[in-house]
């Protein structure tokens, strides 16, 4: 029998909710437990893949090919598990079911509300993980307590800790404690007053996860548990971390595991085995070189566009025991007379996925950069169809050569529409979703990357390599290193005479976790690393006395 840990959170978002409950997940599984965690979005999309990054950030895409929230990322690279489908769940999918289940008829000339009958369907979704073999399923509620939206899931809360033995459930509440600077005090009404909500919501939370900027002193505490009713060892101090993979640690030594594991009455477990974990931190920690990756994209401006290349480039520096400095740069802004001033000081550059014409010329001028400069490349999806029509417009010369996405005219459609995507119109959930085969090539760098014959990774797009045009390519030394066995379609492709360029159609990236690091990423950033080791002994040395 599974129990069920739900986490809500008040006073405002962005407090690392998602952060808070794979920590919490960490722990429990570092004590030998089976957990998973889940997330509930309170917004009517069917799912985040018809977002705009600026709305929602990466959509991060499951094995299964479900296109999901971006905390899913850091469910998996935590837990080092898969996700699915199931894992995420919005307020959209939610009423599409009812939906469908009033038009066939199946409440039997009932009127269809949201108690019950919403509410019944988030909670058959709530309790469907734990019929997978898991211990402990972790449900974390997006929103803020409060909002309209978020009701009929709170209400589903309520109405499970009734229904479920009170050792199978427990709450835990993520708030904010200010720091007043004009007072210079720490302040806690917020706290009180989003627990309030929250129990006139009908839901009492047992433990209080506070983010503060510094110290909760003991004091602080007891007046939070007094109005918030809880003990005092239940109101959790989660003070900003350096990085967040040091947030397990910290709410380690706050016991936050410790007090779930007595109210869900669990007495089998071990001591928490993080050793893999502590390790990857301290070469996190003190790493012994740095170098420069540029990252180019047209979300520059919002990180979370790119959050699990970022977290696979922290991943992969800690293996090398490098510090990746990530350099922004915007493809919009990158033109044939700055590239070179733009791209110099890198040490590696990745060109990131994306949609749409917007900022494509940039990012083929960065590539053919790369390509010219012996600049370690790493093209994503987009990236990758953009390294295919720089090189086939400057070493092929097919004029004009382009993607179909971006010019349907084109006299060398290089990187054209799958087959099966010309009938689709509709937009949610009909890309080439999820995980495909692909069989490396004997001898590519591919194939020495992985030490592997056959891969599986994960896709996102509609758009690939056009086969047509692949003789031409592999004469001039760009070879399709990695192709799938069934389809053919082309997955990587690679520079013959280059140290490193890489372009994958796939998203490495969603498989990169803190204990299995892809390898991709980690030969990527030591190519860069090599890269700038000979760029640094190829510079004269300094004289003694010689200023810089
Ligand atoms: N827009 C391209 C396609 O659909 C690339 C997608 C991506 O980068 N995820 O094929």
């Amino acid at each position: 029998m599974a129990k069920y840990i739900f986490v809500t959170g008040g006073v405002t978002s962005s407090l690392g909710k998602g952060i808070i409950s794979a920590s919490l997940a960490k722990l429990l599984q570092a004590r030998g437990l089976k957990v998973t965690i889940q997330k509930f979005d309170p917004y009517i999309n069917v799912d985040p893949g018809t977002l705009n990054p600026y709305e929602h950030g990466e959509c991060y895409v499951t094995e299964d090919g479900a296109e999901t929230d971006l905390d899913l990322g850091h469910y998996e690279r935590f837990l080092n598990i898969f996700t699915s489908q199931a894992n995420n769940v919005t307020t959209g999918r939610i009423y599409q079911t009812v939906i469908n289940k009033e038009r066939e008829g199946a409440y039997l000339g009932k009127t269809v509300q949201v108690i019950p009958h919403i509410t019944d369907e988030i909670k058959r979704r709530m309790l469907l993980l734990g019929k997978d073999g898991y211990d402990i399923v972790i449900t974390e509620l997006g929103g803020t307590v409060g909002d309209i939206e978020s009701l009929p899931f709170i209400e589903a809360v309520r109405q499970l800790q009734w229904e479920l033995p009170d050792e199978d459930c427990l709450v835990v509440h993520l708030t904010l404690v200010p720091y007043l600077k004009a007072a210079k005090e720490l302040k806690t009404k917020p706290t009180q007053h989003s627990v309030k909500l929250l129990s006139q919501e009908g839901v009492n939370p047992d433990i209080i996860v506070c983010r503060t900027e510094r110290p909760l002193s003991p004091e602080l505490r007891r007046k939070i548990a007094l109005f918030c009713n809880v003990k005092p060892d239940a109101v959790i101090e989660a003070a900003d971390a350096p990085t967040i993979y040091e947030v397990p640690l910290t709410m380690m030594r706050e016991k936050l595991d410790q007090i779930c594991l007595k109210k869900l009455d669990i007495k089998t477990f071990n001591e928490p085995e993080l050793g893999k974990w502590k390790e990857f931190l301290d070469k996190l920690k003190y790493p012994k070189n740095k170098i420069n990756i540029g990252l180019i994209g047209k979300y520059i401006e919002l990180q979370d566009a790119y959050k699990s290349i970022l977290e696979a480039f922290v991943h992969a520096g800690a293996v090398n025991e490098c510090s990746v400095n990530v350099v922004n740069i915007h493809s919009e802004f990158i033109s044939a007379e700055n590239v070179e001033e733009k791209l110099s000081t890198l040490d590696g550059l990745l060109v990131a996925p994306g949609f749409g014409l917007r900022g494509i010329e940039g990012k083929i001028l960065a590539v053919k950069y790369a390509r010219e400069n012996n600049l370690p490349f790493f093209g994503i999806c987009l990236g990758m169809q953009m390294s295919v029509i720089e090189f086939a417009r400057n070493v092929l010369n097919l004029k004009n050569a382009h993607s179909t996405e971006m010019d349907v005219n084109t006299p060398n459609p290089v990187i054209d529409l799958m087959e099966e995507q010309k009938k689709i119109t509709a937009k949610g959930g009909t890309m080439r979703l999820g995980a495909y085969p692909c069989e490396l090539k004997e001898g590519s760098i591919a194939q020495q990357v992985y030490q592997k014959s056959q891969i599986s990774e994960r896709h996102r797009h509609r758009w690939e390599f056009n086969n047509a045009y692949l003789d031409a390519f592999e004469e001039h030394g760009m070879i399709a290193s990695g192709k799938n066995p069934e389809s053919g379609l082309v997955e990587i492709v690679e520079l013959k005479n280059h140290p490193y360029f890489v372009g994958v159609q796939y998203h490495p990236e969603l498989k990169s976790t803190v204990e299995s690091p892809h390898p991709l990423f980690v030969s990527f950033i030591k190519a860069a690393k090599e890269f700038n080791e000979t760029k640094n002994s190829k510079k004269k040395p300094l004289l003694q006395g010689e200023m810089m």
